[in-house]
């Protein structure tokens, strides 16, 4: 039997930007086109979030000397707000609940679980002490709960990949103190980068000069950091290398020039190179061996004499219970964003980890037009209407909510204060909880 007029109610799996953005669209979609598809406008919406704060790799990934990206939070902190949102922190979906608990209680799920997982790179499956991916190190200098410190003891370290990942890390390993003094580091990371004895960044690319996927602003951003060099064979390359394009014509004349003059750290870029072996007697990181790709066939090149090597070879969302998975794309896969029935995705885990954060927004929207369309054809069925939180009780599952987000943020900017920034990050999951309410 249909029900009609009842609010609608919508789980979200995930407080990333994909799953807030699609909150804030689905709302106001509602109530923009409900009337004419005939449908009721009201909405409610649980967020559930693994993590004892929301945002995701916003959070968690963004570089910490990026503020204006970082500031993204304040306004996902104005689509929380909305009283047609409850969130939940550290309620992970496939450990806490399944869907089974979920598909009852609601019109519509929406998994937007992102791709926070380390692609995998093929000399990185072995366990070696100082060979690391770019998700442990980037979780690290983001204080996100349970990620070690790097060893920074040696005078080189490696970076495998020609993303804007790549070029991040190999820009905190050698940004300045200073810099980092002024973002939202705890002390505890601050202190260790600002120890390091990292002097030199090597990055090795797979790509040739023309096939690189990185922005002329956040090369601009590496040589502010230390000199650029390129290895010969790279300067070959760019001599020969005529683009076409504005991007890559501006990309190719940074890549011209070495920048900061007398700095003593340098920023080495190496195209068409690979790690080809990892000597790591007693699995311990000690030197790696660079092959170049030269007219298809690979050179065994040099080696690099290093106690820390990154690979930053792109991200994959995990297989989660009880939904499809593709493999070989990282994905959960979908039909523009369906699922299957009532279940839908968005973000990174719906089209893998590409794009920035504003991407995520288009993406959330055409998930939610789908949704809409989808109500307007099958209108409303019964549900279980009994509060979330009772469940989440019954089930013993420690949760915090909205106001504790808010509190720990509050508490974050007061850690700021003193030295003028605008927060300093709580890096421990108990800490969190308990800061934002839980005993
Ligand atoms: C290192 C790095 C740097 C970046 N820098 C920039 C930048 O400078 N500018 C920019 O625009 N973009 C940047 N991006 C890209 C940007 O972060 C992504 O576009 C965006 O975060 C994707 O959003 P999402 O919500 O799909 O995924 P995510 O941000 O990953 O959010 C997914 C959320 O789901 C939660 N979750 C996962 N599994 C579960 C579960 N089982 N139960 C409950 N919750 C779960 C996660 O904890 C997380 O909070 C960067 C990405 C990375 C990796």
């Amino acid at each position: 039997m249909q029900e009609k007029g009842r609010e609608w109610k919508v789980a979200v799996v995930g407080a990333g930007p994909a799953g807030v953005y699609a909150s804030d669209i689905l709302i106001k979609r509602l109530k923009e086109k409900a009337p004419l598809l005939g449908l009721p406008a009201a909405v409610h919406i649980d967020v559930f979030e693994k993590n004892p704060a929301p945002y995701g790799l916003v959070r968690y990934g963004v570089a910490p000397d990026h503020p204006a990206i970082k500031s993204i939070s304040q306004a996902l902190d104005r689509v929380l707000e909305a009283k047609e949102i409850s969130l939940y922190c550290n309620v992970c979906y496939g450990k806490d609940m399944a869907l089974g608990d979920l598909l009852p209680r609601y019109d519509a799920l929406i998994f937007a679980t992102g791709a926070g997982e380390d692609g995998s790179w093929r000399l990185g499956q072995e366990k070696i002490e100082g060979v690391l991916g770019a998700g442990q190190i980037a979780g690290w200098y983001n204080s996100l709960p349970g990620f070690a410190p790097p060893l920074l003891n040696s005078r080189a370290a490696a970076v495998i990949g020609g993303g804007n990942t790549a070029l991040d890390v190999a820009r905190i390993l050698l940004q300045d103190p200073y810099t980092l003094s002024k973002t939202d580091m705890p002390y505890e990371v601050w202190s260790r980068l600002a120890s390091s004895r990292i002097e030199e960044v090597h990055i090795f690319i797979r790509r040739g000069v023309g096939g690189n996927k990185f922005s002329a602003q956040q090369i601009r951003q590496l040589k502010g950091c230390g000199r650029l060099i390129l290895d010969e064979f790279s300067k070959d390359s760019l001599k020969s290398f005529e683009p076409d394009e504005k991007a890559a014509k501006e990309v190719k004349n940074e890549l011209e020039s070495p920048g900061a003059e007398g700095s003593p750290k340098r920023a080495y870029m190496h195209f068409s190179s690979f790690v080809s072996a990892l000597f790591a007697p007693e699995g311990r990181l000690e030197a790696l061996e660079i092959s170049r790709n030269e007219g298809g066939e690979p050179k065994g090149a040099f080696c690099l004499k290093t106690r820390l090597c990154i690979s930053a070879v792109g991200w994959r969302s995990q297989k989660l219970p009880d939904l499809p998975f593709d493999g070989s794309k990282g994905i959960i896969p979908n039909e523009g964003g369906r699922i299957g029935r009532k279940v839908y995705v968005a973000g990174w885990a719906k089209r893998g980890s590409k794009g920035l954060i504003g991407a995520t927004k288009a993406d959330a929207s055409q998930t939610v037009d789908l949704i809409l369309s989808d109500w307007s054809q099958s209108g409303q069925g019964p549900i279980d209407a009994s509060p979330i939180e009772e469940f989440l009780k019954e089930r013993g599952i420690p949760f915090t909510n909205k106001e504790g987000w808010f509190l720990l943020e509050g508490y974050e900017a007061r850690l700021g204060k003193p030295d003028n920034k605008k927060s300093v990050k709580v890096g421990s999951a108990c800490e969190m909880k308990r800061i934002s309410g839980l005993a």
